[in-house]
């Protein structure tokens, strides 16, 4: 601990009380996501409650230099939370509280600590939803700094489209608001977007408002194998190019489907796999169903299995949101590494088979998944974190998965975000915009003290 950081720490602690904490486990948590990146403990942590409290915290930071690093659900996969300079983390699970919502505007304001599925039970008896769906229970502030997505987002658009506007503090404990209500402007700098995505950076978000769904009057969803990976993907980017409205479209290869069996206590067939949802009014989704079932067939599906009722949906999609956990729990004391591209859908077919050359060899426990209907996809490894031989051949396979994606127009990351993981691709995806973003970091931050490391190269 620096000179500088014991008297704010001495001042949180008088300040907050219990809702501050120098305890070694709590700041070991709070200095690693749920990957295989190593922990970077920050040197506190403080339970903020309200955005008033948050300004207080970080105005009193800023005066001494100290680094601050915002925490929601702790699920981000790429370093993101290592507090690589100390300071102090703020989490804001306590700021779970649901604002307010309007059902005639379709929208809601949420405080940045409520979580995915507390808002959706929130929301369940007034008919709404909000369908960005990480796999993780993430929270809806931590969601809009990595502009997270996940299976619907072929449908409803990932954070990026959802965000109608936030509650910031800035790092000098200023307090702002980037918009209203409004589901379209003109007026000044889109600052709503660039917060989205900016990965603690360059503010704390506080409250977010987000655009919301009706419930659809009628949802199916279906499984269909296929004998391989490139059958299953012709018939993805088949239905893309269709612009059939599927709500989500999920690659599964069969090592992944075994795994989820095992962990997930199913019975699906093992085979390269896509899984659907459809949702609409009953004939929409008759149309749609009819449509993607003749193009499974083209493409040498078969063996549609539906899944009606809820019960049966929710365990489908919960097995398929617990396919991190599933591979991960293949070996013991294995710790999860996501690799996450994101190409234009012509190209997924060639990345996805280069993948699996890459793969072929590979002497680590991994599988393929993706939300292919975006051109996003993911090789989960179960990696033994201490054991560097085996870190340094599955980096050598994301890089070389990351230079693939971005030589045919994609990106390094479609959802995961930066964190100090895809940093050293920024460059060659930006090029000299990244030298703009630099810019911007340092006007809006110009000590370096929002969450540091991070995103940028040094
Ligand atoms: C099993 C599993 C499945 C996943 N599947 C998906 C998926 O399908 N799609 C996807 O996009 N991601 C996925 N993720 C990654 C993760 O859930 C997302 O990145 C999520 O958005 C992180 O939210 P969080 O609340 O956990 O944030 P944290 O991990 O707490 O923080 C993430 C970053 O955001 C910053 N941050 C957090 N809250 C705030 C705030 N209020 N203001 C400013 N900065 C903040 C932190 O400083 C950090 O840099 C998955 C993770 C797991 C473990």
């Amino acid at each position: 601990m620096t000179d500088a950081i014991a008297p704010v720490l001495e001042a949180l602690s008088t300040r907050f009380g219990e809702r501050f904490s120098v305890s070694h486990a709590l700041r070991e948590q709070h200095g690693r996501g749920e990957s295989h990146h190593t922990s970077a403990v920050p040197d506190a942590v403080v339970f903020a409650e309200t955005t008033e409290e948050v300004s207080e915290i970080v105005t009193l930071c800023a005066a001494a230099g100290v680094p601050v690093i915002a925490f929601g659900a702790g699920t981000s996969l790429e370093g993101h939370l290592a507090a690589v300079n100390g300071g102090v983390s703020i989490d804001l699970s306590r700021m779970s509280e649901v604002l307010r919502v309007s059902a005639d505007d379709l929208d809601c304001t949420v405080q940045a600590g409520v979580t995915r599925e507390q808002l959706n039970t929130h929301l369940r008896d007034v008919g709404l939803f909000f369908p960005i769906d990480p796999g993780a229970n993430a929270s809806v502030g931590g969601m809009a700094a990595t502009r997270a997505s996940g299976t619907n987002a072929v449908r409803y658009g990932t954070m990026r489209e959802n965000v109608l506007s936030l509650t910031v503090v800035l790092p000098s404990g200023q307090i702002i608001r980037t918009g209203g209500r409004a589901r379209k402007s003109s007026a000044g700098y889109d600052l709503t977007r660039l917060f989205v995505g900016s990965e603690g950076t360059l503010g704390i978000i506080t409250e977010v408002t987000l655009r919301l769904y009706g419930i659809p009057e009628t949802i199916s969803a279906a499984l269909c194998s296929f004998e391989s990976v490139e059958q299953a993907v012709a018939a993805a980017i088949a239905v893309v190019q269709l612009g059939i409205p599927v709500a989500r479209m999920e690659l599964m290869d069969r090592g992944l489907i075994a795994a989820v069996n095992a962990y997930s206590h199913l019975s699906l067939k093992i085979e390269d796999t896509l899984a659907f949802e459809f949702h609409g009014s009953p004939a929409g989704v008759r149309e749609q169903v009819e449509m993607v079932a003749a193009i499974v067939e083209e493409n040498g599906g078969k063996d549609f299995e539906w899944a009606n009722a809820p019960e049966e949906r929710n365990r489908l999609w919960k097995a398929r949101h617990n396919a991190f956990y599933a591979i991960v729990s293949q070996r013991p004391n294995a710790k999860g590494w996501s690799s996450d591209v994101c190409v234009p859908v012509s190209q997924l077919g060639a990345c996805i088979l280069d993948t699996r050359e890459l793969l072929r060899n590979c002497s680590v426990p991994a599988a393929i998944l993706g939300h292919v209907g975006d051109g996003n996809y993911h090789v989960v490894f179960a990696v033994d974190p201490t054991n560097k031989q085996e870190l340094d051949e599955v980096a050598a396979i994301n890089s070389k998965m990351v230079e693939y994606a971005i030589s045919v127009g994609g990106t390094s990351t479609g959802e995961h975000g930066v964190g100090t993981g895809k940093i050293k691709y920024l460059r060659k995806e930006h090029g000299d915009a990244v030298d703009l973003m630099a810019v911007i970091k340092n006007a809006i931050d110009p000590n370096g003290i929002m969450n540091p490391g991070k995103m940028l190269p040094h």
